[in-house]
């Protein structure tokens, strides 16, 4: 054996750089379910199932493409308990310290590999569109990192709904149309989900029995774990839901959990998927006229603008980017984000529906659950835990990017040039969870108030020293200060209330 090629459990795609740099004839491939990369925080038990059969069902694709796989199971009694410890032991038992890896999507990996005492070669993942350099080059001596520009030029490079070097239909961002509540439709076709077979019934009940502690639901399991299936799940969104993902994107029902979003990213992100192919497979149903402009562009932007961005701001800003809280929160998580009690119907959806599915889209990610930590003040960095943990789709080069700049602006307005918070006016009007709440939405004060009513105004007045010099946020500042004394006074002591519920560990 010459050298020992690392395959991680989000690297597993066929154009792999490590696997094109190796030489199939006298290369090892590693591939190691490890304890470690399952519990560095508790991820959700899908979550694992996911990885675990996929790097299975990935590594029967490698052997019978001719590779020589060196696979360690999870319960293998010789495993030892790291990624690095694994390649140690396969590198004595093979007679090589030489390691050929691509880089992997987190800087905790990224240092482990570069302080082993192996000579590790990480190669650039060249599955994205724009690479960590491109993006440092476009982001060099901008004063604000706005994801609209850098979208644009990943339109122009990759020629995506562009005509003669303009874009499609005239207009860059159709976001503008795509503000729409949806209503309940029994004929609305569901994301597409699979049958487990004999490998991923053998994980599922590895998992149950190493991981059963962990928060949510294991079965039933419905997610795709190989390219081939994961290709299926594509088509059926692109002609089954893609249409209305542009309408419909910022609408939240409380029966239908997935609406017109994909379900793609668990998939996207461990590699089953590229995200040119499926821009590519998006847009030729644009072009064929079976779905409008607004709803392909509004995909294409998600994957190469906000995603590649996403990527771009993680590695540019560091390790310790995970660790920022420009805010000063420091409150603790409440035992709801966890399934504990609480009255607010908006919160117990989003986050019964995430036990259930590791999944939840992007406006309750961001407008329900990111929304409540940030305007009750929560710690950023048990945020960033909790949705590294309990989402499928959760790699910390995308995460938090997404929790700790979009969702909790603790990088102090990286990512987001305003902070996405609301009362509970936006929720009510996206979505039909109010009507079934012990709160009442349209009291502004009281009892009986959305606590998002009071602690939106809270949250504003308490950092008005950051956000009252935003001219964006003028208007926002001018209307409290219009409000009525008393009316104020109540306004801040019913936020008072929540918050020492909060800190009491009672329901809220
Ligand atoms: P769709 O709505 O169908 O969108 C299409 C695709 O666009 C997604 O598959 C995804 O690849 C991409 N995309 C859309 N929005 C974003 C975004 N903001 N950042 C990056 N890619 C995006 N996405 C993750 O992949 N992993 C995460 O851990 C993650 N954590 C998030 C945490 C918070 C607080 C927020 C607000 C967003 C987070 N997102 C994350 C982004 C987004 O919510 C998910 O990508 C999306 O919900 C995945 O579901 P889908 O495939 O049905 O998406
Ligand atoms: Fe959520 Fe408030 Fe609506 Fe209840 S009333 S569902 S807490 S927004």
């Amino acid at each position: 054996v010459s050298r020992l090629v690392l395959v991680l459990g989000d690297q597993l795609s066929h154009d792999l750089s490590a696997l094109k740099a190796a030489d199939k004839a006298r290369d090892v491939v590693v591939m190691a379910e490890v304890m470690e990369e399952g519990t560095y925080v508790p991820h959700h038990p899908k979550k694992i199932a996911l990885v675990l059969s996929a790097m299975r069902h990935f590594a029967e694709e490698l052997r019978a493409d001719g590779w020589r796989v060196a696979y360690t199971r999870l319960d293998d009694p010789d495993a030892s308990r790291s990624i690095v410890g694994e390649l140690m032991r396969r590198g004595q038992a093979h007679g090589t310290a030489e390691v050929i890896a691509t880089q992997p999507g987190e800087w905790r990996l990224i240092e482990a590999l570069e302080d082993a005492p192996l000579t590790v070669s990480q190669l650039p993942d060249d599955r994205f569109i724009c690479s960590p350099e491109e993006f440092d080059r476009w982001a060099e001596g901008r004063k604000e990192l706005r994801m609209e520009y850098f979208y644009r030029e990943m339109r122009r490079k990759t020629g995506f709904l562009m005509e003669d070097g303009k874009p499609a239909g005239g207009k860059w961002n159709y976001d503008h149309d795509n503000r729409k509540p949806a209503r309940d439709d029994i004929l609305r076709a569901r994301p597409m989900r699979f049958e487990p077979d004999a490998i991923t019934e053998e994980v599922l009940t590895l998992v149950e029995d190493r991981f059963g502690d962990h928060f949510g639901d294991l079965r039933p399991f419905r997610f795709a774990v190989t390219r081939a299936d994961a290709r299926r799940a594509l088509d059926h969104f692109a002609t089954a839901l893609l249409a209305g993902f542009g309408d419909y994107q910022d609408a939240m029902l409380a029966g239908d959990r997935f609406l017109h979003h994909s379900v793609l990213s668990p998939y996207l992100n461990i590699g089953l998927l590229d995200p040119v192919e499926i821009c590519t497979r998006v847009v030729e149903e644009c072009k064929a006229g079976r779905v409008p402009l607004n709803a392909a562009e509004g995909y294409v932007r998600q994957v190469i603008g906000w995603r590649e961005y996403m990527r771009g701001i993680y590695f540019r800003e560091g390790p310790e980017y995970v660790r920022r809280n420009a805010l000063g929160h420091d409150r603790a998580l409440p035992a709801m984000y966890w399934g504990g009690a609480t009255h607010m119907n908006c919160v117990a959806q989003a986050v019964e529906q995430t036990r259930e599915e590791a999944y939840a889209h992007h406006i309750q990610r961001l407008m329900v659950t990111g929304n409540f930590a940030l305007l009750a003040g929560i710690d950023p960095g048990a945020v960033h835990d909790w949705y590294l943990a309990v989402y499928a789709d959760a790699f910390e080069w995308v995460e938090a990017p997404n929790v700790i700049g979009m969702s909790q602006v603790a990088d102090g307005g990286i990512v987001a040039s305003k902070p996405y918070v609301s009362s509970g006016n936006y929720i009510a009007k996206m979505s039909d969870y109010c009507g079934s709440c012990a709160y009442s939405v349209k009291d502004r004060t009281g009892e009986n108030a959305c606590p998002f009513n009071l602690l939106y105004w809270d949250f504003l007045i308490r950092h008005r020293d950051r956000f009252g010099r935003n001219p964006r946020m003028g208007p926002v500042y001018r209307t409290w200060d219009r409000m009525d004394a008393d009316r104020r006074e109540a306004v801040r002591a019913g936020a008072a209330a929540v918050l020492s519920r909060l800190d009491a560990a009672e329901a809220v």
